[in-house]
């Protein structure tokens, strides 16, 4: 459904050209969930910016590659064809649903006019799938919370408003950018089962965005594992957790919690040392080297290629 080809983004800035996405493939087929994970700045949002086309150009700009939305390249879509796409087909949530929310309408209203402007619905009949978008999310009294502002929502709530206008449209792709992160671990787990749920019931796909291991292991079918601005491994789920084979994976999943072993060892969880690489001008050869632990001269002689070690699953590493 969603096929990115060799997707290049460039930032300027006053040090030269910041090459935050380099290179990146990525394929999202229907009623599939994948997940992109990485530490912040290592491109994931900026991918998913590149797809909606929603970056700041300038200074950002899509330097190559096509983006393939059920077979039309989006990167030379026209503006006015984008908008409909971004709110009928492709539809995102993120990280702050505070910011993303107009402090001075009601819920039920932000709703309603995303209905009427897309859906030509008249002023009550989008009221009523306001309410009704508000009940498929979980959120109790729908009829009464649909005339409540933002701030009288809490934040997992708030969220969930954020969802329940992202799908009013029933858009068959959702990315959703570190939707959970801003929460507490309680209300994430929940937001996650929402999504899982309203995945099965309206057979959309998922292209979930996040730094955290965990929630990878909870929701994605396919998982993208990126580091500085280039795809580093994929797999299906199971091969990852299973089998990860690129050291910067194997760091991000040696990083999560493990609840089954905290009370009977002492367990330390283990932290990647050092930072992603700043991305202009970024040097030949593998870009997690100067983290390592087995890096050697041939890793930084000639950058990496993706490659497939076995059926699904793809690793960029000379090892
Ligand atoms: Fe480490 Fe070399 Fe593999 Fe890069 S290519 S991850 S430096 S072993
Ligand atoms: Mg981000």
């Amino acid at each position: 459904m969603l096929e990115i080809r060799g997707l290049k983004t460039h930032f300027a800035t006053d040090a030269g050209w910041l090459h935050a996405v380099d290179g990146v493939d990525l394929t999202v087929n229907r009623g599939e969930t994948v997940c992109v994970v990485g530490e912040s700045g290592c491109g994931k949002s900026v991918t998913a910016m590149s797809v909606l086309k929603l970056l700041p150009m300038p200074p950002g700009r899509i330097a190559a590659g096509q983006i393939l939305w059920q077979g039309r390249d989006l990167v030379t879509l026209p503006e006015s064809e984008m908008r409909r796409i971004r709110a009928k087909q492709i539809a995102i949530v993120f990280q702050e649903p505070m910011t993303s929310l107009n402090p001075v309408y009601t819920v039920g209203q932000q709703i309603a006019e995303v209905l009427r402007l897309q859906e030509g619905l008249n002023r009550s009949d989008a009221m009523d799938r306001a309410v009704e978008m508000l009940r498929l999310v979980n959120i109790p009294t729908p009829e009464r919370r649909v005339r409540d502002y933002p701030h009288q929502f809490s934040g997992g709530m708030r969220q969930r408003v954020m969802i329940a206008m992202a799908l009013s449209c029933n858009p068959q792709l959702l990315i959703a950018d570190e939707p959970t992160t801003a929460l507490d671990v309680t209300i994430q787990a929940q937001i996650l089962e929402l999504l899982a749920e309203l995945k099965a019931r309206l057979g959309m796909s998922i292209l979930l965005i996040t730094h955290a291991m965990g929630v990878v292991a909870e929701v994605a079918q396919r998982v993208i594992v990126m580091y500085a601005g280039k795809v580093i491994e994929e797999a299906t789920v199971e091969q990852l957790f299973a089998n990860p084979r690129h050291p910067y994976t194997q760091g991000l999943i040696r990083s999560i919690p493990r609840i089954d072993l905290a009370a009977t060892h002492k367990v330390r969880l283990e932290a990647i040392a050092g930072t992603v690489p700043k991305l202009i001008n970024p040097p030949e050869g593998c870009r997690f080297a100067p983290r390592c632990k087995y890096a050697s001269a041939a890793c930084t002689a000639e950058t990496p290629m993706l490659r497939e070690i076995e059926p699904g699953h793809k690793v960029a590493c000379i090892l």
